[in-house]
Protein backbone atom coordinates (compact mmCIF):
# COMPACT_ATOMS: atom_id res chain seq x y z
CA UNK A 1 0.00 0.00 0.00
CA UNK A 2 1.38 3.43 -0.46
CA UNK A 3 -0.65 6.03 1.24
CA UNK A 4 -0.38 9.63 -0.25
CA UNK A 5 2.38 12.20 1.72
CA UNK A 6 -0.47 14.30 2.88
CA UNK A 7 -2.14 12.15 3.96
CA UNK A 8 0.64 10.19 6.08
CA UNK A 9 1.75 13.34 7.00
CA UNK A 10 -1.95 14.10 8.52
CA UNK A 11 -1.82 10.77 10.50
CA UNK A 12 1.36 10.92 11.93
CA UNK A 13 0.35 14.26 13.02
CA UNK A 14 -2.94 12.50 14.28
CA UNK A 15 -0.74 10.13 16.33
CA UNK A 16 1.04 12.77 17.66
CA UNK A 17 -1.84 14.40 18.94
CA UNK A 18 -3.33 11.27 20.66
CA UNK A 19 0.37 10.34 22.23
CA UNK A 20 0.36 14.54 23.31
CA UNK A 21 -3.20 13.51 24.72
CA UNK A 22 -2.01 10.18 27.07
CA UNK A 23 0.97 12.24 28.17
CA UNK A 24 -0.43 13.41 31.33
CA UNK A 25 -1.75 10.21 32.19
CA UNK A 26 1.14 8.33 31.22
CA UNK A 27 3.28 10.50 33.89
CA UNK A 28 0.66 10.30 36.61
CA UNK A 29 1.23 6.43 36.21
CA UNK A 30 4.60 6.91 36.75
CA UNK A 31 3.91 9.29 39.33
CA UNK A 32 1.89 6.91 41.55
CA UNK A 33 4.05 4.18 40.70
CA UNK A 34 6.86 5.92 42.47
CA UNK A 35 4.70 6.82 45.47
CA UNK A 36 3.87 3.18 45.71
CA UNK A 37 7.21 2.37 45.64
CA UNK A 38 8.24 5.13 48.08
CA UNK A 39 5.98 3.14 50.47
CA UNK A 40 7.05 -0.20 50.38
CA UNK A 41 10.33 -0.96 48.84
CA UNK A 42 9.55 -3.44 45.58
CA UNK A 43 12.23 -4.65 43.18
CA UNK A 44 9.58 -5.77 40.49
CA UNK A 45 7.86 -2.54 40.97
CA UNK A 46 11.01 -0.87 40.57
CA UNK A 47 11.90 -3.07 37.42
CA UNK A 48 8.75 -1.10 36.24
CA UNK A 49 9.06 2.21 37.15
CA UNK A 50 12.33 1.82 35.48
CA UNK A 51 10.44 0.56 32.06
CA UNK A 52 7.48 3.06 32.29
CA UNK A 53 10.52 6.01 32.21
CA UNK A 54 12.62 4.38 29.40
CA UNK A 55 9.77 4.00 27.05
CA UNK A 56 8.58 7.36 28.18
CA UNK A 57 12.10 8.82 26.80
CA UNK A 58 11.90 6.96 23.42
CA UNK A 59 8.52 7.35 22.46
CA UNK A 60 8.65 11.73 23.66
CA UNK A 61 11.92 11.77 21.51
CA UNK A 62 10.27 10.17 18.46
CA UNK A 63 7.11 12.05 18.66
CA UNK A 64 9.13 15.29 19.46
CA UNK A 65 8.65 15.88 22.81
CA UNK A 66 11.72 16.50 23.86
CA UNK A 67 11.64 17.81 27.34
CA UNK A 68 9.92 14.98 27.70
CA UNK A 69 11.96 12.84 27.03
CA UNK A 70 15.31 14.60 28.22
CA UNK A 71 13.58 14.31 32.00
CA UNK A 72 12.05 10.73 30.78
CA UNK A 73 15.60 9.73 30.31
CA UNK A 74 17.60 11.32 33.05
CA UNK A 75 14.62 9.96 35.47
CA UNK A 76 15.52 6.76 34.11
CA UNK A 77 19.07 6.91 34.22
CA UNK A 78 18.60 7.22 37.93
CA UNK A 79 16.47 4.35 38.58
CA UNK A 80 19.34 2.15 36.10
CA UNK A 81 21.73 3.19 39.16
CA UNK A 82 19.69 2.03 41.70
CA UNK A 83 18.85 -1.57 40.07
CA UNK A 84 22.43 -2.03 39.21
CA UNK A 85 23.41 -0.90 42.33
CA UNK A 86 21.82 -1.87 45.15
CA UNK A 87 18.43 -1.91 44.67
CA UNK A 88 18.21 0.51 47.80
CA UNK A 89 17.55 4.37 47.62
CA UNK A 90 19.36 7.19 49.17
CA UNK A 91 17.70 9.80 50.68
CA UNK A 92 19.13 12.30 48.30
CA UNK A 93 18.33 9.79 45.27
CA UNK A 94 15.00 9.77 46.41
CA UNK A 95 14.58 13.65 46.42
CA UNK A 96 16.04 13.90 43.02
CA UNK A 97 13.43 10.94 41.61
CA UNK A 98 10.45 13.59 43.04
CA UNK A 99 12.00 16.35 41.60
CA UNK A 100 12.48 15.07 38.03
CA UNK A 101 9.17 13.80 38.39
CA UNK A 102 7.37 16.96 38.64
CA UNK A 103 9.65 18.19 36.40
CA UNK A 104 8.14 15.90 33.74
CA UNK A 105 4.42 16.44 34.88
CA UNK A 106 5.34 19.71 34.21
CA UNK A 107 6.47 19.48 30.61
CA UNK A 108 3.19 16.99 30.20
CA UNK A 109 1.10 19.49 31.12
CA UNK A 110 2.63 21.58 28.16
CA UNK A 111 3.49 19.42 26.05
CA UNK A 112 3.97 21.02 22.47
CA UNK A 113 7.00 21.55 21.20
CA UNK A 114 7.17 22.93 17.37
CA UNK A 115 10.20 20.24 16.81
CA UNK A 116 8.08 17.47 15.62
CA UNK A 117 6.83 19.45 12.51
CA UNK A 118 10.23 19.85 11.21
CA UNK A 119 11.23 15.68 12.23
CA UNK A 120 7.94 15.19 9.95
CA UNK A 121 8.73 17.22 7.24
CA UNK A 122 11.77 15.38 7.26
CA UNK A 123 10.27 12.23 6.20
CA UNK A 124 11.25 11.65 2.64
CA UNK A 125 8.53 11.75 -0.08
CA UNK A 126 6.70 8.77 -1.15
CA UNK A 127 8.91 6.39 -3.19
CA UNK A 128 6.82 5.94 -5.84
CA UNK A 129 7.08 2.80 -8.25
CA UNK A 130 8.93 4.30 -11.34
CA UNK A 131 7.23 4.94 -14.17
CA UNK A 132 7.01 1.69 -15.86
CA UNK A 133 6.99 1.71 -19.71
CA UNK A 134 2.52 1.58 -20.12
CA UNK A 135 3.26 -1.85 -22.33
CA UNK A 136 5.53 -3.91 -20.78
CA UNK A 137 5.76 -6.67 -23.16
CA UNK A 138 5.92 -4.56 -26.09
CA UNK A 139 9.35 -4.57 -28.11
CA UNK A 140 10.14 -1.44 -30.68
CA UNK A 141 12.18 -2.95 -33.28
CA UNK A 142 14.06 -0.91 -36.62
CA UNK A 143 14.20 -3.26 -38.99
CA UNK A 144 16.55 -1.60 -41.33
CA UNK A 145 19.54 -3.38 -42.08
CA UNK A 146 18.66 -6.58 -44.59
CA UNK A 147 20.85 -9.11 -42.17
CA UNK A 148 18.21 -8.72 -39.28
CA UNK A 149 15.28 -10.79 -40.09
CA UNK A 150 11.72 -11.79 -39.25
CA UNK A 151 13.31 -14.53 -37.24
CA UNK A 152 14.28 -12.52 -34.56
CA UNK A 153 10.95 -10.60 -34.31
CA UNK A 154 9.59 -14.41 -34.31
CA UNK A 155 11.61 -16.14 -31.68
CA UNK A 156 10.80 -12.95 -29.55
CA UNK A 157 7.39 -13.68 -29.53
CA UNK A 158 7.75 -16.98 -28.52
CA UNK A 159 9.00 -15.63 -25.38
CA UNK A 160 5.76 -13.72 -25.13
CA UNK A 161 7.27 -10.46 -26.39
CA UNK A 162 5.09 -8.40 -29.18
CA UNK A 163 7.63 -6.94 -31.48
CA UNK A 164 6.47 -3.55 -33.68
CA UNK A 165 8.95 -2.75 -36.01
CA UNK A 166 9.98 0.35 -37.86
CA UNK A 167 11.32 0.51 -41.22
CA UNK A 168 13.28 3.84 -40.46
CA UNK A 169 14.53 5.66 -37.20
CA UNK A 170 12.05 8.92 -38.45
CA UNK A 171 9.58 6.20 -37.72
CA UNK A 172 11.01 4.80 -34.36
CA UNK A 173 10.87 8.43 -33.24
CA UNK A 174 7.54 9.02 -34.48
CA UNK A 175 6.44 6.03 -32.36
CA UNK A 176 7.87 7.10 -29.11
CA UNK A 177 6.02 10.18 -29.09
CA UNK A 178 2.65 8.55 -28.21
CA UNK A 179 3.68 4.87 -27.36
CA UNK A 180 6.49 4.11 -24.27
CA UNK A 181 7.86 0.25 -25.58
CA UNK A 182 9.55 -1.95 -22.89
CA UNK A 183 12.78 -1.57 -24.91
CA UNK A 184 13.78 -0.08 -27.89
CA UNK A 185 15.98 -2.89 -30.20
CA UNK A 186 17.75 -1.22 -32.95
CA UNK A 187 21.42 -1.35 -35.32
CA UNK A 188 23.71 1.16 -34.00
CA UNK A 189 24.32 2.04 -37.68
CA UNK A 190 21.64 2.83 -40.31
CA UNK A 191 21.09 3.47 -44.01
CA UNK A 192 21.67 7.20 -42.80
CA UNK A 193 25.18 6.93 -41.44
CA UNK A 194 27.42 4.33 -39.32
CA UNK A 195 26.28 5.94 -35.87
CA UNK A 196 22.90 7.02 -36.94
CA UNK A 197 21.44 4.64 -34.81
CA UNK A 198 22.82 5.98 -31.65
CA UNK A 199 22.09 9.72 -32.64
CA UNK A 200 18.65 9.68 -33.21
CA UNK A 201 18.47 7.36 -29.75
CA UNK A 202 20.51 9.81 -28.51
CA UNK A 203 17.93 12.61 -29.59
CA UNK A 204 14.95 10.79 -28.30
CA UNK A 205 16.30 9.93 -25.01
CA UNK A 206 17.46 13.64 -24.36
CA UNK A 207 13.36 14.72 -24.74
CA UNK A 208 12.18 12.25 -22.42
CA UNK A 209 12.52 12.19 -18.82
CA UNK A 210 12.66 8.88 -17.84
CA UNK A 211 14.91 7.01 -20.36
CA UNK A 212 13.30 4.33 -22.71
CA UNK A 213 15.95 1.05 -22.31
CA UNK A 214 17.67 0.92 -25.56
CA UNK A 215 19.44 -2.61 -26.40
CA UNK A 216 22.09 -1.87 -29.31
CA UNK A 217 22.76 -4.57 -32.06
CA UNK A 218 26.13 -4.19 -34.45
CA UNK A 219 28.37 -6.00 -36.42
CA UNK A 220 31.05 -4.20 -34.79
CA UNK A 221 32.27 -5.01 -31.39
CA UNK A 222 35.19 -2.15 -31.13
CA UNK A 223 35.48 0.33 -28.09
CA UNK A 224 34.38 3.23 -30.58
CA UNK A 225 31.37 1.79 -31.41
CA UNK A 226 30.38 0.64 -27.97
CA UNK A 227 31.08 3.67 -26.54
CA UNK A 228 28.90 5.86 -28.80
CA UNK A 229 26.19 3.22 -27.56
CA UNK A 230 26.89 3.86 -24.01
CA UNK A 231 26.86 7.67 -24.80
CA UNK A 232 23.57 7.85 -26.29
CA UNK A 233 22.17 6.11 -23.31
CA UNK A 234 22.46 2.40 -24.43
CA UNK A 235 21.56 -0.65 -22.00
CA UNK A 236 22.81 -3.15 -23.69
CA UNK A 237 25.00 -3.91 -26.48
CA UNK A 238 24.87 -7.03 -28.38
CA UNK A 239 26.99 -8.00 -31.27
CA UNK A 240 26.01 -9.84 -34.17
CA UNK A 241 24.77 -12.54 -35.02
CA UNK A 242 22.82 -12.35 -31.66
CA UNK A 243 21.94 -15.36 -29.43
CA UNK A 244 18.54 -15.19 -28.89
CA UNK A 245 18.44 -16.49 -24.76
CA UNK A 246 20.42 -13.83 -24.49
CA UNK A 247 18.45 -11.02 -26.05
CA UNK A 248 15.81 -12.29 -23.66
CA UNK A 249 17.94 -12.37 -20.83
CA UNK A 250 18.27 -8.79 -21.26
CA UNK A 251 14.91 -7.91 -22.13
CA UNK A 252 13.53 -9.59 -19.15
CA UNK A 253 15.88 -7.74 -17.00
CA UNK A 254 14.92 -4.29 -18.73
CA UNK A 255 11.11 -5.28 -18.26
CA UNK A 256 11.38 -7.28 -15.05
CA UNK A 257 8.05 -4.29 -14.88
CA UNK A 258 5.93 -4.31 -11.63
CA UNK A 259 6.88 -2.96 -8.07
CA UNK A 260 8.07 -6.38 -6.49
CA UNK A 261 6.27 -7.66 -3.42
CA UNK A 262 6.31 -4.92 -1.08
CA UNK A 263 8.46 -5.90 2.20
CA UNK A 264 6.42 -7.23 4.83
CA UNK A 265 7.38 -6.03 8.46
CA UNK A 266 6.19 -7.20 11.58
CA UNK A 267 6.25 -4.57 14.11
CA UNK A 268 6.06 -5.61 17.80
CA UNK A 269 5.75 -2.80 20.42
CA UNK A 270 4.08 -3.12 23.46
CA UNK A 271 3.69 1.27 22.92
CA UNK A 272 0.59 1.22 20.26
CA UNK A 273 1.32 4.44 19.41
CA UNK A 274 5.06 4.58 18.49
CA UNK A 275 4.64 0.88 16.72
CA UNK A 276 1.67 2.72 14.21
CA UNK A 277 4.13 5.54 14.20
CA UNK A 278 6.82 3.07 12.46
CA UNK A 279 4.35 1.40 10.98
CA UNK A 280 3.31 4.54 9.04
CA UNK A 281 6.97 5.43 8.14
CA UNK A 282 7.53 1.84 6.75
CA UNK A 283 4.29 2.00 4.95
CA UNK A 284 5.11 5.88 2.88
CA UNK A 285 8.31 3.96 1.54
CA UNK A 286 5.87 1.41 0.66
CA UNK A 287 6.56 -1.74 2.67
CA UNK A 288 3.41 -3.64 4.29
CA UNK A 289 3.41 -3.86 8.26
CA UNK A 290 1.64 -5.42 10.59
CA UNK A 291 1.76 -4.67 14.36
CA UNK A 292 1.85 -6.50 17.52
CA UNK A 293 1.27 -4.75 20.68
CA UNK A 294 1.30 -7.90 22.90
CA UNK A 295 3.98 -9.66 22.15
CA UNK A 296 2.75 -12.32 23.54
CA UNK A 297 0.81 -12.56 20.33
CA UNK A 298 3.59 -12.94 17.99
CA UNK A 299 3.19 -16.30 17.08
CA UNK A 300 0.02 -16.34 14.51
CA UNK A 301 1.03 -13.15 12.36
CA UNK A 302 4.33 -14.83 12.26
CA UNK A 303 2.39 -17.42 10.21
CA UNK A 304 -0.42 -15.55 8.68
CA UNK A 305 1.44 -12.69 7.61
CA UNK A 306 4.75 -14.04 6.71
CA UNK A 307 7.13 -10.97 7.63
CA UNK A 308 10.56 -10.46 5.77
CA UNK A 309 11.79 -8.68 8.96
CA UNK A 310 10.60 -8.02 12.59
CA UNK A 311 11.55 -4.94 14.10
CA UNK A 312 10.99 -5.50 18.06
CA UNK A 313 10.84 -3.40 21.20
CA UNK A 314 13.48 -4.70 23.55
CA UNK A 315 11.16 -3.43 26.68
CA UNK A 316 7.87 -4.65 26.84
CA UNK A 317 6.05 -5.98 30.22
CA UNK A 318 4.45 -9.02 29.42
CA UNK A 319 8.36 -10.75 28.23
CA UNK A 320 11.40 -8.65 26.69
CA UNK A 321 12.20 -8.58 23.03
CA UNK A 322 15.67 -10.42 23.85
CA UNK A 323 13.82 -13.52 25.28
CA UNK A 324 11.08 -13.10 22.40
CA UNK A 325 13.27 -13.13 19.66
CA UNK A 326 14.94 -16.44 21.15
CA UNK A 327 12.20 -18.31 21.35
CA UNK A 328 11.67 -17.04 17.80
CA UNK A 329 14.92 -18.51 16.45
CA UNK A 330 14.17 -21.66 18.35
CA UNK A 331 11.49 -22.32 15.62
CA UNK A 332 12.79 -23.92 13.00
CA UNK A 333 10.90 -22.14 9.98
CA UNK A 334 11.96 -18.72 11.57
CA UNK A 335 15.35 -19.33 11.77
CA UNK A 336 16.56 -17.16 9.34
CA UNK A 337 13.98 -14.02 10.04
CA UNK A 338 15.96 -10.67 10.43
CA UNK A 339 15.09 -9.74 13.95
CA UNK A 340 16.02 -5.96 14.04
CA UNK A 341 15.73 -4.29 17.81
CA UNK A 342 14.76 -0.64 18.66
CA UNK A 343 15.74 0.37 21.78
CA UNK A 344 16.88 2.97 23.69
CA UNK A 345 19.20 0.87 25.35
CA UNK A 346 22.61 2.28 25.03
CA UNK A 347 24.13 -0.42 27.29
CA UNK A 348 26.85 -2.18 24.57
CA UNK A 349 26.76 -5.29 26.97
CA UNK A 350 23.14 -5.62 26.44
CA UNK A 351 23.34 -5.27 22.67
CA UNK A 352 25.50 -7.65 22.37
CA UNK A 353 23.58 -10.22 24.36
CA UNK A 354 20.82 -9.21 21.81
CA UNK A 355 22.93 -10.21 19.19
CA UNK A 356 23.72 -13.82 20.45
CA UNK A 357 20.34 -14.43 20.60
CA UNK A 358 19.61 -14.02 17.35
CA UNK A 359 18.85 -10.40 16.64
CA UNK A 360 20.79 -8.78 13.44
CA UNK A 361 20.94 -5.40 14.43
CA UNK A 362 20.52 -3.07 17.10
CA UNK A 363 18.41 0.64 16.00
CA UNK A 364 18.52 3.01 18.37
CA UNK A 365 15.70 5.18 19.33
CA UNK A 366 14.52 7.73 19.09
CA UNK A 367 15.20 7.04 14.68
CA UNK A 368 14.74 9.40 12.45
CA UNK A 369 12.47 8.42 9.60
CA UNK A 370 14.80 7.88 6.99
CA UNK A 371 17.02 5.66 8.76
CA UNK A 372 14.58 3.50 10.11
CA UNK A 373 13.41 2.94 6.52
CA UNK A 374 16.53 2.58 4.90
CA UNK A 375 17.91 0.30 7.60
CA UNK A 376 14.59 -1.96 7.54
CA UNK A 377 14.17 -2.01 3.75
CA UNK A 378 17.66 -2.99 2.92
CA UNK A 379 17.84 -5.77 5.70
CA UNK A 380 14.40 -7.22 4.24
CA UNK A 381 15.83 -7.37 0.80
CA UNK A 382 18.61 -9.27 2.19
CA UNK A 383 16.18 -11.54 3.75
CA UNK A 384 14.27 -12.02 0.90
CA UNK A 385 17.44 -12.73 -1.28
CA UNK A 386 18.93 -15.32 0.78
CA UNK A 387 15.35 -17.28 1.24
CA UNK A 388 14.83 -17.35 -2.18
CA UNK A 389 18.21 -18.56 -2.49
CA UNK A 390 16.89 -21.13 -0.38
CA UNK A 391 13.83 -22.06 -1.62
CA UNK A 392 15.00 -21.69 -5.81
CA UNK A 393 16.75 -23.37 -8.30
CA UNK A 394 19.81 -21.71 -8.90
CA UNK A 395 19.91 -21.73 -12.47
CA UNK A 396 16.61 -20.83 -13.58
CA UNK A 397 15.26 -19.36 -10.36
CA UNK A 398 12.08 -21.36 -9.86
CA UNK A 399 11.10 -23.34 -7.23
CA UNK A 400 13.28 -26.27 -6.12
CA UNK A 401 12.30 -29.81 -6.42
CA UNK A 402 10.89 -29.51 -2.64
CA UNK A 403 8.98 -26.83 -2.59
CA UNK A 404 7.76 -27.64 -5.47
CA UNK A 405 6.32 -30.29 -3.77
CA UNK A 406 5.43 -28.58 -0.74
CA UNK A 407 3.41 -26.40 -3.75
CA UNK A 408 1.70 -29.17 -4.34
CA UNK A 409 0.70 -30.44 -1.48
CA UNK A 410 -0.59 -27.22 -0.40
CA UNK A 411 -2.66 -26.50 -4.02
CA UNK A 412 -4.27 -29.92 -3.44
CA UNK A 413 -5.42 -28.97 -0.17
CA UNK A 414 -7.23 -26.46 -1.35
CA UNK A 415 -8.29 -27.59 -4.46
CA UNK A 416 -10.15 -29.95 -1.84
CA UNK A 417 -11.42 -27.24 0.64
CA UNK A 418 -12.79 -25.19 -2.69
CA UNK A 419 -13.74 -28.46 -4.32
CA UNK A 420 -11.98 -27.06 -7.66
CA UNK A 421 -9.95 -29.29 -9.94
CA UNK A 422 -6.39 -28.89 -10.37
CA UNK A 423 -3.63 -30.47 -13.21
CA UNK A 424 -0.09 -31.01 -12.07
CA UNK A 425 2.33 -31.33 -15.15
CA UNK A 426 5.64 -32.96 -15.61
CA UNK A 427 7.57 -31.85 -18.17
CA UNK A 428 10.93 -33.76 -19.54
CA UNK A 429 13.14 -32.57 -22.22
CA UNK A 430 13.32 -35.00 -25.02
CA UNK A 431 16.95 -36.52 -25.59
CA UNK A 432 18.74 -34.10 -23.76
CA UNK A 433 21.75 -36.11 -22.83
CA UNK A 434 22.51 -36.03 -26.63
CA UNK A 435 21.90 -31.77 -26.59
CA UNK A 436 24.91 -31.81 -23.77
CA UNK A 437 26.91 -33.88 -25.74
CA UNK A 438 26.75 -32.34 -29.08
CA UNK A 439 26.56 -28.47 -27.48
CA UNK A 440 28.29 -28.86 -24.41
CA UNK A 441 27.16 -28.17 -21.00
CA UNK A 442 26.33 -24.77 -21.35
CA UNK A 443 24.56 -24.60 -23.80
CA UNK A 444 22.25 -27.38 -22.23
CA UNK A 445 22.02 -24.86 -19.32
CA UNK A 446 20.93 -22.34 -22.00
CA UNK A 447 18.39 -24.98 -22.96
CA UNK A 448 17.25 -25.26 -19.70
CA UNK A 449 16.79 -21.40 -18.68
CA UNK A 450 15.12 -20.56 -22.38
CA UNK A 451 12.53 -23.58 -21.20
CA UNK A 452 11.69 -21.65 -17.85
CA UNK A 453 11.76 -18.23 -19.33
CA UNK A 454 8.89 -19.80 -21.43
CA UNK A 455 7.14 -21.57 -18.75
CA UNK A 456 7.11 -18.22 -16.65
CA UNK A 457 6.10 -16.28 -19.39
CA UNK A 458 3.34 -18.15 -21.09
CA UNK A 459 1.67 -19.07 -17.86
CA UNK A 460 -0.36 -17.61 -15.26
CA UNK A 461 0.20 -16.03 -12.24
CA UNK A 462 -1.33 -18.43 -10.45
CA UNK A 463 0.61 -21.50 -11.75
CA UNK A 464 3.34 -23.04 -9.70
CA UNK A 465 6.48 -23.59 -11.97
CA UNK A 466 9.39 -26.11 -10.75
CA UNK A 467 12.34 -27.14 -11.55
CA UNK A 468 11.96 -30.73 -10.66
CA UNK A 469 14.86 -32.41 -11.76
CA UNK A 470 17.54 -31.95 -13.96
CA UNK A 471 15.96 -31.04 -17.19
CA UNK A 472 12.37 -32.06 -15.71
CA UNK A 473 9.90 -29.44 -14.89
CA UNK A 474 6.31 -29.66 -12.69
CA UNK A 475 4.12 -26.74 -13.15
CA UNK A 476 0.89 -26.79 -10.56
CA UNK A 477 -2.17 -25.55 -12.95
CA UNK A 478 -5.36 -24.58 -10.00
CA UNK A 479 -8.48 -23.95 -10.89
CA UNK A 480 -8.19 -25.95 -14.07
CA UNK A 481 -9.35 -29.53 -15.34
CA UNK A 482 -7.55 -31.82 -17.58
CA UNK A 483 -9.40 -30.67 -20.86
CA UNK A 484 -8.74 -26.46 -19.99
CA UNK A 485 -4.91 -27.81 -19.23
CA UNK A 486 -4.30 -30.28 -22.40
CA UNK A 487 -4.66 -27.11 -24.68
CA UNK A 488 -2.05 -24.91 -22.78
CA UNK A 489 0.64 -27.11 -22.35
CA UNK A 490 0.16 -28.32 -25.77
CA UNK A 491 0.75 -24.41 -26.80
CA UNK A 492 3.87 -24.48 -25.04
CA UNK A 493 5.14 -27.63 -26.36
CA UNK A 494 4.54 -26.15 -29.95
CA UNK A 495 5.69 -22.72 -28.78
CA UNK A 496 9.30 -24.54 -27.59
CA UNK A 497 9.81 -26.75 -30.24
CA UNK A 498 9.72 -23.41 -32.79
CA UNK A 499 12.68 -21.69 -30.98
CA UNK A 500 15.97 -22.42 -31.98
CA UNK A 501 18.97 -22.51 -30.04
CA UNK A 502 22.13 -21.16 -31.31
CA UNK A 503 25.38 -23.45 -30.89
CA UNK A 504 28.38 -21.64 -31.66
CA UNK A 505 28.37 -22.62 -35.37
CA UNK A 506 25.00 -24.16 -35.57
CA UNK A 507 21.31 -23.53 -34.79
CA UNK A 508 18.97 -26.47 -33.36
CA UNK A 509 15.80 -27.43 -32.22
CA UNK A 510 14.54 -28.80 -28.75
CA UNK A 511 11.11 -30.70 -28.00
CA UNK A 512 9.67 -31.88 -24.81
CA UNK A 513 7.30 -34.75 -23.52
CA UNK A 514 4.69 -33.49 -20.57
CA UNK A 515 2.43 -35.55 -17.98
CA UNK A 516 -0.26 -34.39 -17.39
CA UNK A 517 -2.72 -35.38 -13.87
CA UNK A 518 -6.09 -33.98 -12.63
CA UNK A 519 -7.23 -33.25 -9.13
CA UNK A 520 -9.70 -34.84 -8.11
CA UNK A 521 -9.29 -38.06 -10.78
CA UNK A 522 -6.12 -38.28 -8.49
CA UNK A 523 -6.78 -37.08 -5.20
CA UNK A 524 -3.60 -37.00 -3.30
CA UNK A 525 -0.26 -35.40 -4.19
CA UNK A 526 1.16 -38.18 -4.73
CA UNK A 527 -1.07 -40.12 -6.72
CA UNK A 528 -0.93 -37.09 -8.71
CA UNK A 529 2.51 -36.94 -9.44
CA UNK A 530 2.90 -41.02 -9.76
CA UNK A 531 0.26 -40.83 -12.86
CA UNK A 532 1.87 -37.43 -14.26
CA UNK A 533 5.25 -38.91 -14.03
CA UNK A 534 3.52 -42.29 -15.40
CA UNK A 535 1.99 -40.53 -18.36
CA UNK A 536 5.25 -38.43 -19.40
CA UNK A 537 6.37 -42.16 -19.33
CA UNK A 538 4.01 -42.60 -21.55
CA UNK A 539 4.50 -39.94 -23.74
CA UNK A 540 8.27 -40.52 -24.01
CA UNK A 541 7.08 -43.87 -25.32
CA UNK A 542 4.99 -43.06 -27.65
CA UNK A 543 7.58 -41.08 -29.83
CA UNK A 544 8.31 -37.70 -27.35
CA UNK A 545 7.45 -33.87 -28.37
CA UNK A 546 3.67 -34.38 -27.20
CA UNK A 547 1.24 -34.12 -24.22
CA UNK A 548 -0.14 -37.18 -22.38
CA UNK A 549 -3.16 -36.75 -20.33
CA UNK A 550 -3.17 -39.63 -17.40
CA UNK A 551 -6.66 -41.67 -17.76
CA UNK A 552 -7.42 -43.03 -14.02
CA UNK A 553 -8.23 -46.01 -14.89
CA UNK A 554 -5.17 -47.05 -16.91
CA UNK A 555 -2.48 -45.41 -14.32
CA UNK A 556 -4.02 -46.04 -10.69
P1 LIG B 1 14.58 -38.48 -22.78
O1 LIG B 1 14.04 -37.95 -24.03
O2 LIG B 1 14.24 -39.89 -22.57
O3 LIG B 1 14.17 -37.63 -21.62
O4 LIG B 1 16.15 -38.41 -22.91
P2 LIG B 1 17.16 -37.56 -22.05
O5 LIG B 1 18.49 -37.67 -22.68
O6 LIG B 1 16.63 -36.20 -21.88
O7 LIG B 1 17.05 -38.33 -20.67
P3 LIG B 1 17.92 -38.45 -19.42
O8 LIG B 1 17.01 -38.15 -18.27
O9 LIG B 1 18.53 -39.83 -19.43
O10 LIG B 1 19.08 -37.41 -19.47
C1 LIG B 1 18.98 -36.15 -18.94
C2 LIG B 1 20.32 -35.53 -18.97
O11 LIG B 1 20.27 -34.17 -18.60
C3 LIG B 1 21.30 -36.15 -18.01
C4 LIG B 1 22.10 -35.01 -17.47
O12 LIG B 1 23.45 -35.11 -17.83
C5 LIG B 1 21.51 -33.78 -18.12
N1 LIG B 1 21.36 -32.72 -17.18
C6 LIG B 1 20.73 -32.76 -15.99
N2 LIG B 1 20.76 -31.56 -15.38
C7 LIG B 1 21.41 -30.72 -16.21
C8 LIG B 1 21.76 -29.34 -16.13
O13 LIG B 1 21.45 -28.62 -15.18
N3 LIG B 1 22.43 -28.81 -17.17
C9 LIG B 1 22.78 -29.56 -18.23
N4 LIG B 1 23.44 -28.96 -19.23
N5 LIG B 1 22.47 -30.87 -18.33
C10 LIG B 1 21.81 -31.44 -17.34
MG1 LIG C 1 15.00 -36.74 -17.43
MG1 LIG D 1 14.88 -35.84 -20.83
Amino acid sequence: MVSLPDEIQAQLATLRQAYAQQLLGRVEQIATTWQQLSRRWDDTMLATLHRMTHNLAGSGATFGFAAISDRARALECLLQTIMESRNQITQEEGDQITALLELLQLAAAEPNSPTVMAELEHIPPVVMPPTYPPDERLIFFVKDTPDLTSDLVQQLSYFGYRVQTFASLKALQEAVHDTTPAAIIVDVRASEGSFAGTEMIKQIQQRRETPIPVVFLSIRSDLVARLQAVQSGGYAYFTKPVEIGTLIDKLDALSAHQSPDPYRILIVDDESTLASYYAYTLQQAGMKTFVVSDPLQVLQPLVDFRPDLILMDVYMPSCNGLELAAVIRQLESYLSIPIVFLSTETNLDRQLAAMSLGGDDFLMKPIHPHHLIRAVSSRAQRSRLLRSYMIKDSLTGLLNHTKTKEQLMIEVSRAQRRQRPLTFAMIDIDHFKSINDSYGHAIGDRVITSLSRLLQQRLRKTDVIGRYGGEEFAVILPETDGVAATPVLNELRAGFAQIRHQAADREFAVTFSCGLAVYPQYPEATSLSDAADKALYLAKAQGRDRVILAQPKEFA
